[in-house]
């Protein structure tokens, strides 16, 4: 029998970003987040007849440096565009973003080519009031114009992602390139980052592109990868069964893990996209790049690399500390104080410090220096103390501050080194209280090394080196 084919997801994403600007993109409306709905309008971003849009420079500026973080190719001449459809949260009946000319073309983030990034305009939000809300004391839909004209940028990668997986990393590279670069919150519940997917499957070893499906405003990492998680398994029933893939736009509902179709997947005809009248063209000069350049700092990815390549760090130990700013500027401090830890172990450290403080918290904000910190690195490397005890430093750090060698002191932490005839004491006694794990490792079987090497600890409380106590029990056993 043959096997069943075996299909491969090939995901591509489209993400818009709200600009952190201080107004919007074509009038001089304040952004706002949470203030009373329509109190930031004015007549062009309402779209009343007679009003003309005037671009944001910030907004451009910002756009610029998004293309540069990604390697794009900024164009010298870009075009904005009028994307015509009806919809409530559109007043004037279209939306100015950018079509043939996108202002950003091409580039990379990690793995993962990119297609373009444009500029345009955001939406109103559209209010529903369910069976349980009401409205002005009625069942009904209202719109808020503030977010109307947000500057958005919008970001399309080509398709060269292969799991939900893939997909939730790469987000999280691009959300925390956009975040160091300052052009926007890039927060997904609050909408100031929005991703939708593009999902196709295709034979593996194949490299045609099937007909694809669009998930639409997945609002968290978790549901953007559980979203293309259902769909791919949709997909996949549907082949195996012969039956083909509907292009679509579909809505993934996190709570039931069903997807429903919205509408079928309008064609770019659809829009009846025409150069917007009322602008005209977009120049962005070498000055105008050379200030965008000056701003970007050192990108999350570029950091990684440095810690991998400079500082010998494993790949992903090092993403972790780079994607995560506040991880890497605290490492780094550490590093810088020479107190003589290894960045490696400083590197494997701060995960045990993370993981102390809590998820998401910065070790900036805690009571442990980064002074502190490395000199306690630099004690366990040097065998000053035991891991363990460590450990309950950086515990003690962490609810205490302060300084390590006084807590060691102050604990009785100091480790009992193997020239220390107590530890020798100590490993006889376990040997003796054990008498058959200890045969077991007198005739080879490594694993019975467990229980005696547990009984030093429990006696040490924790202050001898695993190391040593090893190295000490086979010496007394003639080994
Ligand atoms: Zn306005």
């Amino acid at each position: 029998m043959a096997a069943e084919t075996e299909y491969e997801p090939v995901i591509g994403l489209e993400i818009h970003v709200q600009l952190k600007t201080r107004t919007k993109m074509f009038c001089g409306c304040e952004l706002s987040f949470g203030d009373p709905p329509n109190t930031h309008t004015c007549p062009r971003c309402l779209g009343l007849p007679g009003t003309l849009p005037v671009i944001n420079a910030q907004a451009v500026h910002y756009g610029i440096m998004i293309g540069l973080a990604l390697g794009s190719q900024i164009a010298a001449r870009s075009q904005f565009h009028r994307k015509n459809y009806f919809y409530p949260d559109l007043p004037k009946g279209y939306q100015i973003s950018q079509y043939d000319v996108p202002l950003c073309s091409g580039g990379r983030l990690g793995e993962v080519r990119i297609h373009r990034v444009h500029l345009e305009e955001d939406a109103a939000k559209l209010v529903h009031a369910g069976s349980s809300g009401r409205i002005h004391g009625a069942e009904r839909s209202a719109v808020d114009f503030n977010r109307g004209g947000t500057p958005l940028a919008e970001i399309v990668t080509e398709p060269d992602l292969r799991s939900a997986e893939a997909a939730r990393e790469w987000l999280t590279l691009l959300r925390t390139t956009l975040r160091a670069i300052g052009v926007s919150d890039v927060n997904m519940e609050e909408g100031s980052l929005r991703c939708d997917a593009n999902v196709s499957l295709r034979p593996v070893g194949s490299s045609e592109l099937g007909t694809k499906t669009e998930l639409k405003n997945m609002n968290s990492f978790r549901f953007l990868a559980q979203g293309i998680r259902a769909e791919v398994e949709r997909q996949t029933e549907l082949l195996r069964s012969g039956r083909p893939v509907q292009q679509e736009t579909l809505h993934f509902d996190p709570a039931s893990g069903s997807l429903t179709p919205l509408r079928s997947k309008e064609e770019a005809h659809d829009y009846r996209y025409f150069p917007e009248p009322d602008l005209v063209p977009l120049e962005a000069t070498a000055e105008m790049i050379d200030a965008a350049r000056a701003q970007l700092p050192e990108l999350p990815s570029a950091r990684a690399e440095r810690f991998a390549g400079a500082l010998g760090l494993p790949a992903e130990r090092a993403r972790e500390l780079a994607f995560r700013p506040e991880l890497g500027d605290f490492f780094e401090v550490a590093l810088a104080a020479d107190a003589g830890a290894e960045p490696a172990a400083l590197a494997n450290w701060m995960q045990t410090l993370v993981e102390r403080l809590g998820d998401g918290a910065d070790p900036a904000s805690s009571l442990v220096t980064p002074q502190a910190f490395a000199s306690l690195v630099a004690m366990v490397s040097e065998k000053a103390i035991s891991r363990d005890a460590g450990r309950e430093v950086i515990e003690l750090l962490v609810a205490e501050g302060g300084d390590p060698g006084t807590i060691v002191e102050r604990e009785g932490l100091g480790a009992i080194s193997a020239d220390d005839d107590s530890l020798s004491a100590v490993v006889a006694a376990a040997l003796a209280a054990d008498p058959a794990a200890a045969e077991q490792v007198r005739s080879g079987n490594m694993k019975a090394m467990g229980p005696l090497v547990g009984y030093v600890m429990r006696e040490t409380k924790g202050r001898a080196d695993g190391g040593e106590i090893n190295r000490l029990i086979r010496e007394q056993l003639g080994l």
